[in-house]
């Protein structure tokens, strides 16, 4: 399935603008054109999730208000990073706490995650943590 087909979602291109380039006030001047700008350049956290807790019951997906979970074949799928603004609502959410979210500062020296912030070997949020 191709990224502009996932639930709907239509995926970022690679010109999309940043959030320097939206019209002042945040003006919407075309319908539809959420998928032009990359929001996710303001985003200050950034969520991650173990997949290996996770139960697929698209909470999260349903509560993102940015459309930023990715969803295949009725499984979430990661985050796109382009879109999410880091609200942590996806967090909160969670019925099983397998998100977590983190500062971006450290975000990027994490391993055993993928570009879409998905992990099956790093421990989030259990109880038993290292
Ligand atoms: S809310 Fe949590 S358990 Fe449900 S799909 Fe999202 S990450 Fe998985
Ligand atoms: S942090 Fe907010 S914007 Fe990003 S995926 Fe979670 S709910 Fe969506």
């Amino acid at each position: 399935m191709s990224k502009d087909k996932v639930c709907g979602f239509l995926a970022a291109s690679e010109d999309a603008k940043s959030w320097k380039e939206i019209p002042p006030a945040g003006l919407i001047v075309d319908a539809g054109n959420s998928k032009e700008y990359k929001t996710g350049t303001w985003r200050t956290f950034r969520p991650l999730v173990d997949k290996k807790r996770c139960i697929n019951c698209l909470i999260c997906w349903i509560m993102c208000p940015d459309s930023s979970i990715y969803v295949e074949d009725e499984k979430m799928q990661g985050f796109d990073y382009d879109h999410c603004k880091g609200c942590k609502i996806c967090e909160q959410v969670c019925p099983v706490k397998c998100i977590k979210t983190v500062k971006e500062s450290e975000a990027e020296n994490l391993e055993g995650f993928d570009d879409k912030g998905r992990t099956t070997t790093v421990k989030i949020n259990e109880k038993n943590e290292n």
